[in-house]
């Protein structure tokens, strides 16, 4: 027969920590405290292979699992000289769910398993102690009423409520033997109420109704819904853990409580917890009375009473234990406890969860305490989570009222009033005002109010809308497709939740969890990033040489180099700061908009010839050639890629009349005339029209252009004596005729400024690789290019053939229905994208093995694509200057990873 339960008693473990899939991780670990001395009650584990059985077998119990369970209970009867359904002598378990994966109060226990009318009684005479036995039973009518028949908790919460009422009782401790007793009445009645059905006298009967709801407790909705979010899988069952009752509800020598070997908070070493006197369960957690804290070290105030001063002798065996119990697991652990007149035993003991901070400084700790290596340590930290230190966020303890929710776009907080523009959003920031920047949406021309913004927020357009894209770019907090948030751009108004806010109002946001406030909530900077920025002394930012210590650690691992996408000076200048070894993308584009230049561009746009379009971009040319100056400096030393112009020409076509009309002053165009050239540079599909490298081979003095302006730059600074290292990419090549055309004028560009200005430069040619036809073609491509950069936003769209800018009316409900595993716009998409990924990278390097590679798109910052990357064996990832850090770290965790 299948065996499916495993003892833990005196004589013997038959579990241990490794089993966590088949005993679920609770199970695993009562089975391994057993195991090295720690005091738990005798007890078994059902196997979570008897829950899938039980599943398989539509809600039937599997042959043979009842008679495991009769010998287990028999085990703990000999063990304890009880029986369970005695009059006498009863013995009480509790049986407790337990999944592979901790999944916090998603699923179901019930306590004191074995009580009756009878049994009560013999409870109450054995230990003399009648308000204890009523206590414990009416506390098992609720829980099993609850999770075997579903009856809602608040029949009886109610119930009890009247009765503290009636006998003028602020705390259930304040009820007596006999209250108690009359409420285990009501109780009984109102489970009969609620299910038809006496309450079960047959302790048998409850135990078996018992284990098949708590496997049962695996499919409630409330957990079905945190595996989808935590992407765990619905086929591992729970496993049911049956464990002798220990009682500390017993009085005040009783206690029960919950405990964390370190600050889940702050990562600080000091012991931590709270604890409730003559309670059983949950009830800290729930609330019913203010718990009190479990060392002088962890309590928040002096007039605190503590667990280490009122039960001093279980405080020490507790303090033995966390010890003992962390140099096992070698991580912070998460304990749950019960003091049994004096007596202290473990009923629960697992792998804390903890802030980002928190686990920073654990893990460098560990590393200094010689308990675990530098390797571990990198691989406990989350890159994800680095988010949260790097950001500004609010102080937990402000008040707040919810104005709406949306996409936590990109991490942060910020308060501010509303701006509807972004030229408004500039003048306002001018003045010295915080400014939240609110649109439905927004598009490249309100890049300059989201810069002078300190948050973004729209209701339109998901994570990788150009709000979220440029917000995570620029580090700023953004909110993106708040659907139920009205814009009303004419009368000036914001409204949602029934709140109606003015443009000028103070609003919120919390891009790290998505919620808007109305009003401005107090924020603090992160110390780490003013630490990293120059803004604070090291020494004064106590968390700062943690995170220093071990990015260091991750940087001696790590293989891939880290760049970063910046377009601007102080972007470059942040980035570099984070951590940044070079640019691997520079747009171009933005710095068409800035200013005066706009005007420009549109000129060249509107010009009718060549030479028109030659002089209005000789107007251009040397501000851009400032820029390119002002980004070489700051990354002196170090590879800057410039991406050569890429977006549809259109998107820098004036928007108002009152624009086309200045625009026609100053060429000289009637604005007729240029609203008809405006109309027909309108494309039915942009996002595969005239845009990228067919722009320049159209016109080719755009590209003329900008090489110019790039070499001058170049050259410039080195006759300065500053190193500079230019990497010229051409966008979107499908053809290996389109990069030859663009390679040839930018290198007859390079040598025309070499010979004017005498001064040699280095620079390489190279392209993206974001047409899928680029991929397949990469060994004919490599011939020409000297490096190449995956473009992996436009590479996803293009090969899934899905605008990500309309992605959003399907792509989730794609994910939720399992159709895709994650959103490929934020994970690669390993099978497909990167398919062709690995296939680039094969022919590429065949061609020109010292061929240089590297990743640009959004996913340069996401640690699950940059592990892919690593396993491609790129040179680089770029992302975006805040996430750096985070790329650096996911780095070295792939490359630790990939060691194995
Ligand atoms: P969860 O997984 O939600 O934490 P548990 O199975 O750990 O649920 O049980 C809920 C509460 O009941 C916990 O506080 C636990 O310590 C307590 N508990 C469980 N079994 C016993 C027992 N045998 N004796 C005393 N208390 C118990
Ligand atoms: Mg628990
Ligand atoms: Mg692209």
């Amino acid at each position: 027969m299948k065996k499916y339960v495993y003892c833990f008693d005196s004589q013997g473990t038959e579990g241990n920590a490794k089993m966590r899939n088949l005993l679920g991780g609770k199970g695993a670990n009562l089975a391994e405290m057993n195991r090295i001395g720690i005091p738990v009650p005798p007890g078994f584990t059902i196997s979570t292979a008897a829950c899938v059985e039980y599943f398989k077998l539509n809600n039937k119990l599997p042959y043979g699992l009842m008679n495991q369970v009769q010998e287990g209970i028999l085990r703990i009867e000999k063990n304890m000289a009880r029986k369970l359904g005695d009059y006498k002598n009863p013995l009480l378990v509790s049986v407790r769910s337990g999944a592979r994966i901790s999944m916090p109060g998603m699923m179901d226990t019930v306590l004191n398993l074995g009580l009756n009318d009878k049994s009560v009684i013999g409870l109450a005479k054995e230990t003399e102690n009648p308000r204890f036995a009523y206590d414990s039973y009416r506390r098992f009518i609720q829980m099993f009423g609850n999770v075997v028949f579903g009856i809602n908790g608040v029949h009886f919460e109610k119930a009890l409520d009247k009765k503290k009422e009636e006998t003028g009782s602020a705390y259930d401790t304040d009820l007596t033997a006999e209250d108690l007793k009359n409420l285990v009445e009501r109780f009984k009645q109102i489970f009969k109420e609620q299910s038809n059905k006496a309450f079960p006298q047959d302790a048998w009967e409850q135990l078996t109704d018992a284990i098949m709801a708590v496997f049962r407790s695996w499919n409630t909705k409330r957990a079905a819904d945190y595996r989808r979010v935590n992407k765990i899988s619905d086929d591992w069952g729970t496993a049911v853990n049956i464990v002798t009752m220990v009682f500390g509800n017993m009085g005040d020598d009783s206690a029960t409580g919950v405990a964390f070997t370190r600050d889940p908070a702050t990562g600080e070493k000091r012991f931590f917890g709270e604890f409730l006197k003559n309670a059983q369960g949950e009830d800290v957690v729930a609330g019913i009375r203010t718990p009190q804290p479990i060392s002088k070290a962890g309590r928040s105030s002096e007039d605190q009473i503590t667990l280490e001063e009122e039960l001093p002798e279980a405080y020490k065996d507790l303090e033995a234990i966390y010890k003992k119990l962390e140099k096992h697991y070698r991580d912070m652990q998460d304990m749950e406890f019960t003091i049994q007149k004096g007596k202290l035993w473990m009923l629960q003991t697992r792998t804390g969860k903890r802030t980002a901070m928190a686990a920073i400084r654990i893990a460098v700790d560990m590393v200094e305490e010689d308990l675990i290596t530098r390797e571990e340590a990198i691989m406990r930290v989350e890159p994800d989570k680095l988010d949260q230190l790097l950001h500004e966020r609010f102080d937990p303890k402000a008040k707040k009222r919810l104005f709406g929710v949306g996409i936590n776009a990109s991490p942060g907080a910020a308060s501010g009033v509303i701006a509807l523009d972004p030229d408004k959003a500039v003048t306002w920031a001018k003045e010295g005002k915080s400014v939240i920047l609110v649109r439905t949406e927004t598009s490249p021309d309100d890049f300059h109010g989201m810069v002078a913004a300190k948050g973004i927020l729209t209701s339109r357009g998901g994570s990788t809308s150009h709000a979220a894209v440029v917000a995570r770019g620029i580090g700023k907090p953004c909110i993106a497709g708040a659907e139920k948030i009205e814009i009303d751009y004419s009368n000036h108004l914001v409204v949602s939740n029934g709140i109606t806010l003015k443009e000028g109002d103070e609003i919120s946001i919390d891009g790290s969890v998505g919620e808007i406030y109305v009003g401005s909530v107090l924020t603090g900077s992160s110390e780490i990033t003013a630490v990293i920025l120059g803004q604070m002394k090291p020494e004064e930012a106590s968390m700062y040489s943690y995170y220093d210590k071990l990015m260091t650690w991750a940087d001696d691992v790590r293989r891939l180099g880290i760049r970063t996408n910046s377009d601007t000076p102080h972007d470059s200048w942040t980035a570099r700061k984070f951590g940044a070894e070079g640019i691997g993308l520079c747009r171009t584009e933005h710095m068409f908009f800035e200013g005066d230049r706009i005007l420009a561009v549109r000129e060249m746009i509107f010009a009718s010839d060549p030479e028109g379009r030659k002089k209005a971009l000789d107007k251009i040319r040397p501000m851009q050639q400032k820029d390119f100056e002002d980004i070489f400096k700051e990354m002196e030393g170090l590879p800057v890629t410039i991406r050569l112009l890429d977006p549809p020409l259109h998107e820098f076509l004036p928007h108002t009349n009152e624009e086309y009309e200045e625009l026609s002053k100053r060429i000289g165009i009637p604005v007729e005339e240029l609203m008809r050239r405006g109309q027909q540079l309108k494309e039915v599909n942009p996002m595969l029209g005239h845009r990228g490298c067919r722009l320049g081979v159209v016109h080719p003095e755009i590209t003329e252009m900008q090489s110019r302006a790039i070499f001058t730059a170049a050259a410039n600074l080195i006759k300065k004596g500053v190193k500079v290292i230019p990497e010229v990419m051409v966008p979107l090549v499908g053809l290996k005729a389109e990069l030859d055309d663009q390679e040839q004028i930018i290198r007859r560009v390079a040598e025309e400024i070499q010979r004017e200005t005498n001064i040699p430069f280095e620079y390489k040619v190279g392209t993206m690789i974001e047409v899928p036809r680029a991929a397949l073609m990469a060994d004919k491509i490599a011939e020409t290019a000297e490096f190449f950069s995956f473009g992996t936003n436009d590479l996803t769209q293009m090969t899934f053939g899905m605008s990500r800018d309309d992605a959003g009316k399907f792509l989730p409900l794609y994910v939720e229905r399992g159709f895709c595993r994650v959103d490929p716009f934020q994970s690669i998409d390993r099978d497909g994208v990167g398919q062709l990924m690995g296939i680039g990278v094969e022919k590429g390097r065949k061609t020109r093995p010292e061929l240089k590679i590297g990743i640009c798109g959004e996913h340069g910052g996401n640690p699950q694509s940059i592990e892919f990357c690593d396993e491609l064996n790129l040179d680089y990832v770029s992302c975006s200057p805040y996430r750096v850090p985070i790329a650096r770290l996911a780095a070295a965790q792939a490359k630790l990873k990939h060691q194995k």
